[in-house]
């Protein structure tokens, strides 16, 4: 009991990438963090959240729990299937997935093939969610309607078990379908609003720091490869907190002052 109690209270001092990951751990670890095992779980991940990122002060959307909220916002660990920091990041909330839209490709699929090619009717289309905001496929110049693969797979299952009184059902369901797209909507809204004002505070962030750095390491750093990959990075991610662009900044310019230091070069070889 003492070590239950010992271990939920370092959790609630950790990190919402340190609680992820120890959530891979152990099965222990994975159950204390489940909100549906352990009710204080829930107030582990919101407090995670609240303290040490930006995203607080806004609960999940319906129907999805704290952890899968926090594990979404996590835009440091980079795209969910291909691990990838420096490709732009969007959290497409009906799946529920953070992803560049390299790896969604293979996972939607649009309203006119499964209209043509597997004869899927619009009152069918109806009571599945698509998928926002809208991916724009490479040499396409129509805008299609894009459904997650696995939801469009969930409700045909559905939909061929289903007798009359399911069927009526669904009309109702229809109007909840209504209800959550609005929903996500706002959350979109807030991403989007949040990544905006975010990227406004870097510019300010960086010239103050460019201040301080030296004209010649400046210029050196323009063409640093590091420096490139790490501001394509901050600006597909905004979301880093300010310590840490000052910390990577800084890191890089010790680096390149060593190295055009001929004294430090000398004493090298
Ligand atoms: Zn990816």
């Amino acid at each position: 009991m003492q070590d239950v109690q010992t271990f939920i209270f370092v959790c609630y001092n950790l990190r919402p990438s340190d609680l992820l990951a120890m959530v891979c751990v152990c099965k222990y670890f994975k159950n204390v963090l489940d909100e549906n095992i352990n009710p204080l779980a829930e107030e582990i991940w919101r407090n995670s959240r609240n303290s040490f990122t930006i995203f607080r002060d806004k609960e999940p959307p319906s129907g999805m729990n704290q952890q899968t909220f926090t594990r979404l916002l996590t835009f440091e660990k980079g795209c969910q299937f291909c691990k990838n920091k420096e490709k732009t990041l969007t959290i497409y909330w009906i799946p529920g997935v953070r992803s560049c839209q390299d790896c969604m490709f293979p996972r939607i699929i649009s309203s006119d093939i499964l209209e043509s090619t597997f004869k899927i009717d619009n009152e069918v289309l109806g009571i599945i969610l698509p998928v926002t905001p809208s991916i724009d496929l490479p040499k396409s110049l129509n805008k299609h309607t894009h459904y997650w693969i696995d939801h469009v797979k969930n409700v045909i299952a559905f939909l061929m078990n289903a007798d009359d009184n399911m069927r009526r059902a669904l009309n109702n369901l229809r109007k909840d379908v209504g209800k959550k797209y609005e929903e996500v909507r706002n959350y979109e809204k807030w991403m989007f609003n949040l990544r905006q004002s975010y990227l406004g505070g870097q510019d300010d962030l960086f010239s103050r720091l460019h201040a301080e750095i030296n004209k010649e390491t400046l210029s050196m750093m323009q063409e640093d490869h590091e420096y490139k990959k790490f501001m394509t990075e901050v600006e597909n991610n905004p979301f880093l907190d300010w310590r840490q662009y000052k910390s990577r900044i800084l890191q890089i310019t010790q680096r390149i002052e060593n190295n055009s230091n001929p004294l430090l070069n000398v004493q090298g070889k």
